[in-house]
């Protein structure tokens, strides 16, 4: 068993303040960092996705311009590339991460799996080549990008684990129902601590009533 973990687009616009900001996101990019200091040796492989996209065009319709966004298929403008959305958020530990993915280059894209690496190789590609059969999905947001990216790995026939403390979603309803569907499809929904056990203090307080997220 090798275990990757998945940290979904944990971003500036994607948090509160952002340009779509959901609320936790903040506390799941905390939530992450201490996740990370406990249980790096956990993971033979970190693996960070971005929303990244241009600023030239509505992104294959994914931006919202001639009219009022339904937040369901066209989004206010979010995560241009090279714009402070498109960071990291600061509480984010990136030095802990191992393979950058950028997605969403002009065309919607909601799971890591339709981006690529610095290097252009697809996560498939990556994950192949680590030989890693397991993954733990974290971030935002818990109805769109974390569940396309967890279906996908589902897909791609590696054991699939949801960490709910460390997501957050855009509303709670679609994120009980993602979770739903997920746990259906093969998925492993569980808590923050699933990893290992000995940072229940610390999971204690991810675990909360906003794990699956609230309405923004
Ligand atoms: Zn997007």
């Amino acid at each position: 068993m090798t275990r990757a973990l998945f940290i979904i687009d944990v971003q500036n616009d994607f948090t509160e303040g952002g340009a779509l900001g959901v609320d936790g996101g903040a506390a799941v990019a905390a939530g992450i960092t201490r996740h990370l200091a406990a249980h790096r040796d956990d993971y033979a492989l970190v693996v960070a996705s971005r929303d990244w996209h241009s600023g030239e065009n509505d992104n294959g319709g994914h931006f919202a311009t001639d009219a009022a966004p339904d937040f369901v298929d066209t989004w206010p403008p979010h995560c241009v590339a090279g714009t402070s959305g498109a960071e990291y958020h600061p509480d984010l530990d990136v030095a802990a991460i191992d393979v950058h993915i950028r997605k969403g280059q002009g065309v919607p894209a909601y799971s890591i799996f339709e981006g690529t690496d610095d290097a252009g190789a697809t996560i498939g590609e990556v994950l192949t080549r680590h030989g890693i059969t397991e993954v733990d999905v974290v971030g935002i947001a818990t109805d769109y990008c974390v569940r396309a990216s967890a279906l996908d790995a589902l897909e791609h026939g590696q054991h699939v684990r949801v960490l709910t403390g460390l997501v957050a979603g855009v509303a709670a309803a679609s994120s009980e129902a993602a979770l739903a569907e997920l746990g259906h499809a093969g998925a492993e929904i569980a808590g923050a601590d699933a990893a290992g056990r000995s940072d229940a203090a610390g999971s204690a307080d991810a675990a909360g009533a906003d794990a699956a997220g609230s309405p923004s």
